[in-house]
């Protein structure tokens, strides 16, 4: 089973991406940070990343022998070319077609979410006054420091951040729509996302006819 998920910033994928790979015993290979390390050494050289550094990278991750029955990937592909390069490697290898999934969050339960969240400056704990709000009213529950906002988690940078996702991730989602993009409704509790991907995931591997 191959697994691309997609979804805006905010929407929960890193938990969901962990709760499919423990589910379907699939590796989860988050491209973010396997690309930031190799790509540091390529602009150090003097080097352009581009799509071909990209694709090299995520080949040479998924012929490990810990995907040999299907992995998921989180952050790629992010690109058509990316994406058709994706297809063709896949078929080479003899594995089924990657099943896309877009958690799917209203930009305004977005917005709400992460500006409901606060940090304490003392000792880091990340609190959401929507979802794990302290026991005072801003305040840590640890060491009673007053709770801060981060700079950047304002309406104004989440919806230019959703913009610029939007943007990136549109013809991913309508070229992966033809092979059954499925979208999930992700405004729910982390658990019953968790139900929903899980029920269609389970359909997936129903073999047809
Ligand atoms: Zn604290």
């Amino acid at each position: 089973m191959i697994v691309l998920l997609f979804g805006p910033p905010g929407c929960g994928k890193g938990t969901q991406a962990a709760f499919i790979a423990r589910r379907f015993h699939i590796p989860s290979i988050s491209t973010g940070e396997m690309f930031r390390a190799e790509c540091k050494a390529v602009l150090k050289s003097g080097g352009l990343v581009g799509d071909e550094i990209v694709d090299r990278i995520v080949a040479g991750r998924i012929s490990q022998p810990d995907c040999a029955s299907g992995f998921l990937l989180d952050g790629y592909p992010r690109t058509l070319e990316q994406a058709a390069f994706l297809d063709g490697l896949v078929k080479k290898m003899g594995l089924p077609k990657p099943i896309a999934i877009h958690l799917d969050v209203p930009a305004q339960v977005l917005v709400s979410r992460i500006t409901a969240r606060r940090q304490c400056g003392a000792c880091g704990r990340i609190y959401n006054m929507l979802s794990q709000p302290p026991r005072v009213d801003e305040i840590c529950d640890d060491d009673h420091t007053p709770l801060t906002r981060r700079e950047d988690d304002t309406e104004e940078t989440i919806l230019a951040r959703l913009q610029a996702y939007h943007d990136a991730t549109g013809p991913m989602i309508a070229y992966y729509a033809n092979g059954g993009c499925r979208r999930v409704d992700a405004t729910g509790t982390p658990e019953q996302i968790s139900r929903e991907i899980e029920a269609l995931l389970e359909a997936e591997l129903v073999p047809c006819g």
